[in-house]
């Protein structure tokens, strides 16, 4: 498989004054390759989002590295910078901030095209739109329209047109369908899932909720306070979670699959997430952890390939700790 992003030990850190370093993001590393959905979850707060601005470039990086297509994103001169600005492409939250009220549709979507200097003659264009609403299921009597006239849903297929409008070969999408009924997500999510096989797109899909996470994602990252804890395939995560706090995000959904049903007990994490101003010492998690051991304040725990593509971090799976648990027996 090709890859077509590299992430090596990304850190976002803001600086708020007072000495006090904000660590949203804190050495972060993975891939994903062409044509996969990458999924990110976790709870808000936790810097997924800030991943994925920092990602676009839309924040500059504290330290680690972004490759796109093999090429480092921080050392693209202006020219190549304005040529991968058009390659990713972001679709944001809240369908309602992120549309100007002032325009309409038309505008809305001819604008990346016109910044990029794309379709020049108006007709074009116009004619690009079109298809471009057609593709996400609205119609060309809907770009003449405002954006308080369409509904949340419709409003995110405008906000999918947009990103498409350059024809990008990845998508960032942060929370697409957190701000809709319940009833609308997985028609967005469907239509998301078309596009990727129509288009070719490679997703990065940032999510709070798991159950939705998995129906798109090929692998799922888990993130907590700035940093990846577990990694995998979206199969393996749900039959095998290995990490504590993936399993008890786990045990917050219903399952429907009668394979892993009834062997999973409701896990209710004590506390808050602590704040990423002062970070736990050792293992992140540890002040929430149901089995944090006395080696978790001490040692940040090794981030380890457990399967093949599964990896994790987290002291129960040292494999030189004496009283070390076998990680199959503690995942079942
Ligand atoms: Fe829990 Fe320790 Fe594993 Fe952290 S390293 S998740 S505190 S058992
Ligand atoms: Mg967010």
């Amino acid at each position: 498989m090709e890859k077509l992003l590299q992430v090596n030990n990304l850190k976002k850190y803001f600086d708020l004054g007072h000495g006090e370093i904000l660590k949203a993001v804190d050495g972060v590393t993975f891939h994903i390759n062409k044509g996969e959905t990458f999924g990110i979850v976790g709870e808000s707060g936790c810097g997924k989002s800030t991943a994925g601005r920092t990602i676009i470039g839309l924040y500059d990086r504290t330290d680690g590295e972004v490759l796109f297509n093999g090429k480092n994103i921080h050392n693209l001169k202006s020219r190549e910078r304005f040529a991968f600005h058009r390659q990713i492409q972001m679709i944001f939250q809240d369908p309602y901030a992120s549309l100007n009220p002032r325009s309409t549709v038309s505008e809305i979507i001819s604008e990346p095209m016109e910044v990029h200097g794309l379709y020049p003659n108006k007709k074009d264009r116009l004619k690009r739109v079109y298809q471009l609403l057609e593709d996400v299921g609205l119609n060309k009597d809907h770009a003449n329209r405002y954006p308080h006239e369409f509904s949340g849903g419709q409003r995110q297929r405008i906000g999918i047109a947009r990103a498409l409008a350059l024809d990008p070969e990845f998508i960032i999408a942060d929370e697409p369908i957190s701000a809709l009924d319940v009833s609308i997500q997985a028609q967005v999510v469907n239509l998301l899932k078309r596009l990727q096989m129509e288009k070719g797109l490679t997703y990065l899909f940032i999510a709070h909720d798991l159950s939705m996470v998995k129906q798109i994602s090929d692998r799922i990252g888990v993130m907590y306070l700035g940093q990846l804890v577990e990694l995998t395939t979206s199969n393996e995560l749900y039959k095998k979670p290995l990490h504590p706090y993936t399993q008890a995000l786990l045990s917050a959904i219903p399952i429907p699959d009668p394979d892993i049903e009834d062997r999973r007990e409701r896990i209710i994490l004590k506390g808050e997430l602590p704040s990423p101003i002062n970070p736990p010492s050792g293992c992140v998690f540890r002040t929430r952890c149901p089995m944090a051991m006395d080696i978790c304040s001490a040692e940040k725990p090794k981030w380890q390939e457990m399967d093949a593509n599964h990896f994790v971090a987290c002291h129960l799976y040292d494999k030189n700790r004496t009283g070390g648990q076998d990680y199959s027996q503690v995942a079942a």
